[in-house]
């Protein structure tokens, strides 16, 4: 009997956690955080409690390092998990990136609900300690055992899983988990995030071309259809111009992790075919994004051809794409010098924490300047606000005014769309025993169930809710 229970990212894009028990092991698939909304807190306090001690998981697989897959696997290890995590050697090192910063912040917060406390602020009563320390986040990756994509691991007797690239973000993968079950085995994938075909750096998602008796399959962007890459390019190309015509630098929030690589690949890319003029003055600056992009140079065997091409080319042609990353505060505090030129990319992604905002507060008052913004931008964020058109926002609690132009590119996205991920599912050789929507929500997961069963025929769909039992 083989079992699966769901701890997460049911009914939500947050949280993904999924306890699988089968004859011969107990492990999870993902460990992520619960983020944003009030709630959050809470959830992420009572989502390993799971009726037993965590001990008894012999080990986990990880499909990706982003934080809402990945965030409570220090919170696993304090609640005394001592096993392995299996990953594939990239996510290791982007997670080595992530859970410490994760760590950090909460620190950071706790800190300072802390000092409002001591200065008798009556409207916050109780301080929230982080859910672990930077050290549980250091501890837990040293759990962390590499596992290239394609490669076959037997982390317990009578299981086997391969990972396989998933296209998301670097080092991510689904999972195919095939698991004895007496004289049968029964075979389980798990989408992880799956990215969109065609992006730059990262090689396309696998087909998978196998049968499966339960499948998980991921429904974030279920619902919709992502902007074709060529308006992406064009919507890219006309902020650049309108911003050198005008004489101005051109901003660009982006998520240090992925979108910041793809915004360098792309603008080489748009340089090689001669859409846009070489750029000698391109700052990253965000420690994060920095070491992001070492990471991601030091795998470059996970790069698709084209991005292999374009890197040799940059090799060839020194000069046409000219990037600096920015070292300390005090180079960043020197980025305020240049008027005009300048294409400054930073985080934080949706323009709320980082050294974004201060480039934000020098130029958004600027008309002759540029905001280039390349990410989803949530409710209530400085980024959101922007794309809203707001005329003065607060900037580090002063008014800042909103002058410069703002260019929203729409086609960038880690995440499959409707289309794509039909395509994915097109693959299988037969619907699978069991099919559960995950990662998505709710009135989304309804549009792409629907889809499914239209476009696939396929019948046995499940939508689960948080802690959810089905046996498969
Ligand atoms: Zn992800």
């Amino acid at each position: 009997m083989t079992r699966l229970t769901f701890f997460g990212a049911a009914g939500e894009v947050t949280g993904s956690c999924t306890l699988v028990e089968t004859e011969g092991a107990r492990f999870l698939v993902d460990c992520g955080m619960f983020q944003g909304g009030s709630e959050a807190r809470a959830k992420n306090l009572r989502a390993l409690d799971f009726g037993f001690d965590v001990r008894e998981i012999d080990f986990v697989l990880l499909t990706h390092a982003h934080i809402d897959h990945s965030g409570l696997l220090p919170r696993l290890a304090v609640l005394g998990y001592r096993g392995p995590v299996y990953a594939t050697p990239a996510s290791i090192d982007l997670a080595g990136v992530l859970l410490p910063d994760s760590a950090h912040i909460q620190e950071k917060e706790s800190e300072w609900q802390l000092r409002h406390q001591r200065r008798g602020d009556r409207t916050r009563r109780s301080v929230s300690p982080p859910l672990y320390s930077v050290t549980a986040a250091q501890a837990v990756l040293r759990q962390c055992r590499p596992v290239p994509h394609g490669e076959l691991v037997r982390p317990a007797n009578g299981v086997e899983v391969r990972f396989h690239e998933a296209g998301h973000i670097l080092g991510s993968a689904w999972l195919e988990v095939v698991a004895r079950e007496g004289k049968r085995t029964r075979t389980l994938v798990f989408s992880g995030d799956l990215g969109m075909r065609g992006r730059p750096v990262l090689r396309d998602p696998e087909n998978p071309l196998l049968e499966a008796d339960a499948l998980l399959v991921e429904s974030t962007y279920g619902n919709r259809l992502h902007r074709p890459m060529r308006e992406t390019e064009d919507e890219i190309v006309a902020a650049f111009e309108q911003t050198w015509n005008d004489h101005g630098n051109l901003v660009i929030p982006s998520f240090a992790v992925g979108r910041t690589q793809e915004i360098l690949c792309l603008l080489g890319d748009l340089i090689r075919r001669g859409r846009l003029a070489p750029l000698d003055q391109v700052f990253v600056d965000s420690p994060m994004a920095s070491q992001a992009t070492r990471i991601t140079l030091n795998h470059s065997v996970l790069f698709d051809d084209e991005t292999h091409d374009l890197m040799a080319w940059l090799r060839d042609h020194p000069g046409r794409l000219k990037v600096e990353f920015v070292a300390d505060a005090e180079r960043s505090r020197a980025l305020n010098t240049i008027r005009e030129g300048a294409v400054i990319i930073s985080a934080s992604g949706m323009c709320d924490a980082g050294r974004i905002k201060y480039h934000l507060r020098e130029n958004l008052p600027r008309a002759e300047c540029g905001v280039l913004i390349v990410g989803f931008q949530a409710a209530g964020t400085l980024g959101r606000r922007l794309v809203d058109g707001a005329r003065v926002v607060r900037i580090f609690g002063e008014p800042v005014p909103a002058r410069a132009r703002i260019h929203t590119v729409g086609g960038l996205s880690a995440h499959a769309d409707q289309a794509a991920l039909l395509d994915w599912l097109g693959n299988f050789r037969r619907p699978p025993g069991k099919t559960f929507l995950v990662h998505g929500e709710a009135g989304t997961m309804a549009v792409f169930a629907e889809a499914i069963e239209k476009r696939l025929g396929w019948r046995d769909l499940v939508l689960p809710k948080l802690g959810q039992c089905f046996e498969v």
